[in-house]
This record gives C-alpha cells, structure tokens and sequence, in this order.
C-alpha cells in the first residue's frame, strides 16, 4: 500500500510539490525519446501516466494536475505527429485524449485513494487520540477513584476524630432552635449522669443550679429572638448533685436565609478556675490588707521609721517620724537635709561623722542620739541604719529605725547611781549580793560580798572559794544547802561561820532564793549580811535578859518568900517534932524501935520535903543557862502552885486546878516556864486583892486545844483588864501598881515566844477577872531544835 510505504507524509514546501510536477513530465520525455531512438521503441505513455501517477502519489492532486498538464503538452509536442509542435494530427487526437483521460482518471483516483488515506489517518489519528484521551480519562478516573477513596477513608477519620472530639471535649450540646435539646456529648451525659434519652428534648434549666437560672433562661430568651451567640458563667449539676461553675457558649447556626437551624453550645469546666480566681481575689485582698496593715503597723509602731537611697537622701518617714518631729513628709525627704534640724547640737557631730563612717563601710550604724521633738525638748533616741543590698552586693536603700530610749537612759542613770548607792549601803550595812548560775556554776558577787569573804576583787568567785572561808564546822551545812539548791529548793535562810585568815571569826546571815528567767535560766540570786558585830549584841542582850528574867524571879521570889518560909518551916517543924518523939522513945528503958522506926522515916520524908523545896527555891535563884528538856506543863503547875500554896491561903485566894490528864510533853526550859507561872499567879493574886465584894477564886487550867497545842490558863475573879491598857499590858515598865515594875509580863511573853508559843491576856466572859494564858506547842508538832542533843531526857 502505498500509504503504507509513506505512512506519514514528508512535510516540505509547496513549491517542491509543483517542482515535482514539473519535472515528471520532463524525465518522462527524456525516458520515452531515449526509448524510441536508442531502442526504437515507440515511447509508451505508461512512463507519462507512471510520472502523473507518482507525482499524485507524492505530491497530491494540485500538482499531479499540474503535471498531466504537463504532461499532455509534453507528449503532445515530444512524442506526437508532428513532433515538436503542438499541432496534433487529427489521428492523434484519440491517444491524446485517452491520455489524458487516463490520467485525469489516475489522477482522480490518486486524489480520491489520498482523501481515503488522509480520512483513514485523521480517523486513526482521532482514534488514538480518542484511545489517549480515554487512557487520560482513565487515568484521570482512578486518581480521582483514589484520592475518593482517599477522602473517603478522610473522611471516615474525620469523622470519627469529630465523634471522639465531640464525645470527649469538656461539654458539647447541640439545640433545636427553640433551644430544646437535641444532642448531648459524652462528657456531658458522663457529667450530668444522664442517659441520652433523658436528655434529649430537655431544655436549659434541667440541669442549672437554681440560682442562675434566671439569668440562663433570660440569656437564653433574648439570644433565641435575636439569634445571636452568646456566652455566660453557670453552675451546672454533677452526676453526684454537686454544682460546678461552667463557662458556656452557645453558637447558632443559620441556614442560607439566615434563619437559626440549630443552636451549639461548649462549656468548660471552670470551677477550678473559679476556685483559683476565688484564692487569688482573697489572697490579692489579704495581700491589699496585709499592706495596709504594714502601713499602719510602720505607721502605729512606736518607733521613728525612716527610708533612705544609696546616696544618703531620705526617701520616706513614716507617722511616727513626722508625729514626733513636727515635719511632714514633703519637709522630711529629698537632698541636702540640714541634720541639726533633727538633733541635739552636741550630738549632730558626732551622729554625721558615724553615718559617714557607716555609708563608707556599708556597715550597718547604731547612735544613740538626742533627737529633737516636735515641741523642741530633746530625748534619746537609739538609731540603727542597715544597708539592703541587691544580688550583687550593692546597696539600694538604707533602712533607719529610732527607738525612744530615753526612759531606758533614764533608768540606766538611775541603775548606775542606785549601784552605786548599793555599794555605798552595803559598805555601810556589812551586807553584800551575790548570784549563782545552777547551769554553768558561775558565780556573781558584789564588792561587799568581796569585802565580807575577804578576797580581792580580782579573785573569780566559785563554790571553792566560798568554801575556803567557811568554819570547817559549818562545811557540812553550806554543802547541805548546796545540794538543797540542786534538787530545787526555791528558798535558803541559814547562818554560816566563815574562818578568816587571821582566825577572827565572822558570822553571816544568808538568804537566797531561786529566780527563774523568761529565758528558763535559773539562778540562785541571794544576800549576805555580816552579823558578827550583832551577834555579839545579840548575846549580850540575851545576857542582860536572863540577868533581868533572873532579878524579876528574885524579886518575885521575894513576894513569896513567907510562903516559901511556911514551905521550908512545915517540914523543919515536923522533924524536930519527930527529932523530939525519936529521942523520948530512946529515953525508955526499951525502946519501942518500931515506932522509933516510923518517926524516923518521917523525919527522913519532911526532910526530903524540905529539900524539896529548898531546891526548887535555888533553882529560880540560879543564874543558869537556858536548858530545854522535855517534861509535862502539869508538873510544873504543881511545883508552882506548891511554892505559892501558903501566899494563896494567906492572901485568902482559893486555888482550883483543872489539869488535863494525858497529855503531850513539852519542850522548855522548865526554870523560865516556872517563873511564867509564878508571875501569872501572883499577878492574878494582886488582882484580886483589889476585889472586896466578891470570893477570891483562882483557876489554872491546862489542855490540849484543837491545834494540838498545849494551853495553860490561869483565871482570876479580880479587877479584869481596863480597856485603855489592854494595848500596854505586855510594854515593859508598864505597871499599875504603886510597886511594880511592870517587867513581869515583858518578860513572861519572851519567853513564851522564845519557846515558839504565844502569850495573851482576854477579861473573862459573863464573869469578873481576867484569864492570861498560854500555848506551847508539844514536841509532836514541835520542829527539832538547836541543841536538842542536849536534851535531858
Ligand atoms: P507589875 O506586876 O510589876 O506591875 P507586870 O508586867 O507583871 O508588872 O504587870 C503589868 C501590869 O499588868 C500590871 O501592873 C497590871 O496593871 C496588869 N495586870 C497584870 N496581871 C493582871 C491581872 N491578872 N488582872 C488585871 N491586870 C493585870
């Protein structure tokens, strides 16, 4: 096929189509004349129709007409009769014209057979296109089939990452527009503990907490008219009944006419937030009053407070400051502020030079200095300034702070003198201080305490010190009182001998105490008082007591001496009486030895009465040292009251005795309890003496009474005791009588006292006379005394 052998048609210039045309009928000229003369062949028109039929084939239908043309006039004037004209024989007409018409044919059906050709090309072009196109759209089909695919499985994703989202964002609902509810999230059934059915058509308020409903159902009211989202703070109920604050937000969406298809809303838990926010308001208003009250605490404190920059220049004073200077806060501040304004002229020097030594160093300052006050009077003032410093070490500010020290200054000044004083006095009185620290065994003395021990005053005070002085007799006391105070006695009151180095011997008085400090330090903190010189005083005082206690029992002794001579004669008489009958029963020729026997007992008897009495008598006349030995108080009533029997019959007083039996001993000197007894007794005798209208009764009582102490009262029926003496009755020297030397009862209540009793005087009840008394304390309830070792049992 010979579109098969060109299957696509060379592109080239037309002209070369019709230069083809051209040039076939010429070749075909030169074939055919080369034919018929070399060979003599008559020239074929076939090599003319072959050129035609090869120009239509190449070149188309233009040229291969072009070249029949051609072709026709060549064979005309080459090949037919006359040759070499274009006249034609008239024979020759035929072979023309079906030369041409074989041609116009070929060249017919060469154009035809290329119109085929070019339609079956354009068609197989058209089909491989189509086939492209339908592999493009193919291809375009599976992409999209893809990436549908793709988007689908998208979608899919979306869709479930929307319905995870949805189901797990905080709350999600979604409204008719009404605002019932159509749709609610997981989280907000799992919230609210709702099932889906339950939900569904609810509307706001189902779940809001009472109190903001109002607000949601207005919200919600105004926003389904206006159609308008909005947003809002509700508490919403929990599944478990407990309201949490939401923030909710509620979108409506519109369809294209703008009309509301449905409402969204999300809320947000936000009761922490709530709760935070809560803290925060509260911790920002106690942080506002903590200022406040910083402000007025700087401003309230009694103190001057004051602010300065790294320069020196003030920067802030606080009420105080301006209270008491009489400047405000304006005057105050800022540079080149005159320090003397402020100070004492004597102290300005010296507080300017301190606060530039302390700028200098950055070292914090502390003066106390006079500063002046508002009314112009000056007082001390203790001023500290301390540096604040940033990170890097560089001063920023100055803090200033003024304490009132001027009551302190005054106290001090006072402390001073009053020590000094103290040194003075106990220079004066021989008396001394001293502390003892129980923790670190430190002892304090005073220079009097220094002066009485004996040492230097460089000499550091301790226990061995102190013991170095004690009387080596009175060591184990002091270590006595020393374990005392370990295990926590509070007081110490004893007397101690020191030895002193030239062997003088002082005594001392010492009473202490326990002081416990805010601190919790304890400290024994006591005085010392050197007694010696009173010591002595004391017994020759006690000399001259006993001197006196004696001359009063002489002289009472003397009252009573016609009794005491009855006493001693009684028994004297009785044993001449039976001195006389002994030797009449000698004088008989046999004597009678029993009755000898008896008289001469009696004699033995009266005189061991006389004895008696003679002794006792001396013992009141003996000036004897107080001996303390324990006995029964009836005992000693007796003796008495024996001694007194004939001075009572004589003066014609009735004794009564009501002595208590069983009862406690006593501890007394029986000597100084006798001469009480004798002295009531016969002070009672006088008193009745006055007395003429009335019997004279005498009454000594003795018991124990209800404080287990033991009483001895002596009653009388004479004058009583007048009001306006019974203040003085116990004065020494008092004395109402003509004679007396009103020393008696003085000394009677000494020695009472000195027995640990007491002595008192009351008139008697519903009846004339008086009653002096007296108590002991049995030696029971007696604590032991001094000496008691010596006590004769
Ligand atoms: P004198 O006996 O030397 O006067 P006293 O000291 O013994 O000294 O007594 C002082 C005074 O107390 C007496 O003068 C007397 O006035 C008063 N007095 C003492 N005993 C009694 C009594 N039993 N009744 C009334 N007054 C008394």
């Amino acid at each position: 096929m010979l579109t098969s052998a060109f299957p696509s048609r060379l592109k080239w210039p037309v002209i070369l189509d019709y230069g083809i045309a051209c040039a076939t009928p010429a070749l075909a000229v030169v074939l055919d004349v080369s034919f018929s003369r070399l060979w003599g062949i008559d020239p074929p028109a076939s090599v003319f129709l072959c050129g035609i039929l090869i120009v239509a084939w190449v070149s188309g239908p233009g040229p291969a007409l072009l070249a029949t043309a051609l072709t026709v006039l060549a064979f005309d004037y080459f090949l037919m009769q006359p040759i070499y004209s274009f006249s034609l024989e008239f024979k020759e007409f035929p072979r023309l014209a079906l030369l041409t018409i074989v041609a116009l044919f070929m060249v017919s059906l060469s154009a035809a057979q290329r119109r085929a050709t070019a339609s079956l090309r354009r068609a197989r072009d058209e089909q491989r296109e189509m086939v492209q196109e339908l592999r493009k759209l193919n291809e375009a089909l599976r992409v999209e089939n893809t990436e549908r695919r793709r988007a689908d499985e998208k979608m899919r994703r979306t869709e479930q990452e929307f319905r995870l989202i949805a189901d797990n964002i905080p709350v999600l609902a979604s409204c008719r527009p009404d605002g019932t509810v159509d749709f609610r999230n997981k989280t907000w059934r799992d919230y609210s503990g709702l099932s889906r059915d339950n939900l569904e058509g609810r509307r706001w308020g189902s779940s809001t907490h009472p109190d903001d409903l109002p607000l949601v159902e207005r919200e919600w009211r105004s926003h389904i008219a206006t159609g308008e989202p909005f947003e809002l703070e509700q508490r919403v109920r929990r599944a478990d009944g407990e309201y949490r604050w939401h923030w909710v937000r509620r979108v409506p969406l519109h369809d294209d006419s703008g009309n509301v298809i449905k409402w969204y809303g999300v809320g947000f838990d936000i009761e922490d937030r709530r709760l935070a926010e809560e803290a925060q308001r509260r911790s920002e208003a106690a942080l506002c009053e903590a200022r406040r009250e910083l402000q007025l605490t700087i401003d309230s404190i009694p103190v001057m407070v004051s602010t300065f920059d790294p320069d020196g220049t003030r920067s802030f004073v606080n009420q105080q400051w301006q209270n008491y200077t009489g400047h405000t806060q304006q005057e105050a501040t800022g540079k080149g502020l005159d320090t003397s304004l402020y100070y004492h002229p004597d102290d300005v020097q010296r507080f300017d030079n301190a606060w530039r030594i302390a700028q200098a160093k950055g070292e914090t300052l502390s003066v106390d200095v006079r500063t002046r006050r508002a009314d112009g009077t000056y007082r001390w003032y203790t001023m500290r300034r301390a540096p604040l410093r940033d990170e890097r070490g560089n001063i920023v500010k100055w803090y200033s702070v003024g304490i009132d020290v001027d009551d302190q200054k005054v106290a001090e000044n006072a402390l001073q003198r009053s020590e000094a004083y103290m040194v003075e006095a106990q220079k004066l009185n021989l008396t001394g201080s001293m502390a003892w620290d129980l923790a670190n065994g430190d002892h304090f003395w005073s220079d009097g305490t220094y002066r009485i021990m004996g040492f230097d005053r460089s000499a550091k005070p301790s226990m061995d010190l102190i013991m170095q002085r004690i009387h080596p007799d009175d060591r184990a006391q002091l270590q006595h009182e020393v374990d005392r105070a370990a295990q926590g006695a509070q007081i110490h009151d004893f007397e101690q001998r020191l030895l002193m180095p030239d062997g003088q011997i002082k005594h001392l008085c010492v009473r202490a105490h326990r002081v416990k400090y805010v601190s919790g330090k304890e400290e024994i903190v006591g005085a010392l008082m050197d007694i010696t010189e009173s010591r002595k005083s004391q017994a020759a005082l006690d000399a001259a007591q006993t001197a006196l206690a004696h001359a009063c029992r002489v002289a009472t002794l003397g009252e009573i001496s016609a009794s005491i001579a009855h006493e001693v004669n009684q028994p004297l008489a009785a044993i001449v009486a039976n001195g006389q009958a002994c030797l009449r029963f000698l004088r008989r020729e046999t004597p009678d030895l029993n009755k000898l026997r008896g008289a001469i007992e009696w004699i033995v008897k009266d005189g061991k009465r006389a004895d008696e009495v003679i002794r006792r008598v001396r013992g009141l006349l003996k000036k004897a040292d107080t001996q303390k030995a324990l006995f029964d108080v009836n005992d000693i009533v007796c003796e008495v009251t024996a001694l007194l029997q004939r001075e009572l019959s004589a003066q014609h007083v009735t004794l009564r005795l009501e002595l208590a039996s069983a009862m406690p001993l006593i501890v007394g000197d029986r000597v100084q309890l006798q001469q009480v007894i004798i002295n009531l007794v016969v002070n009672g005798v006088d008193a009745i003496q006055a007395v003429m209208d009335r019997s004279h009764e005498l009454l000594i009582r003795s018991y124990e009474d209800e404080t287990h102490q033991i009483v001895v009262a002596v009653k009388d029926s004479g004058v009583g005791i007048p009001a306006e003496t019974a203040n003085r009755l116990f004065d020494a020297f008092f004395s109402t009588k003509p004679s007396g030397l009103g020393i008696g009862l003085s000394i009677c209540r000494s020695i009472i006292e000195d027995h640990g009793g007491r002595l008192w005087a009351t008139n008697n009840t519903g009846e004339p006379g008086a009653t002096f008394q007296f108590a002991l304390p049995s030696h029971q309830e007696q604590a032991p005394l001094a000496g008691t070792s010596k006590l004769d049992h």
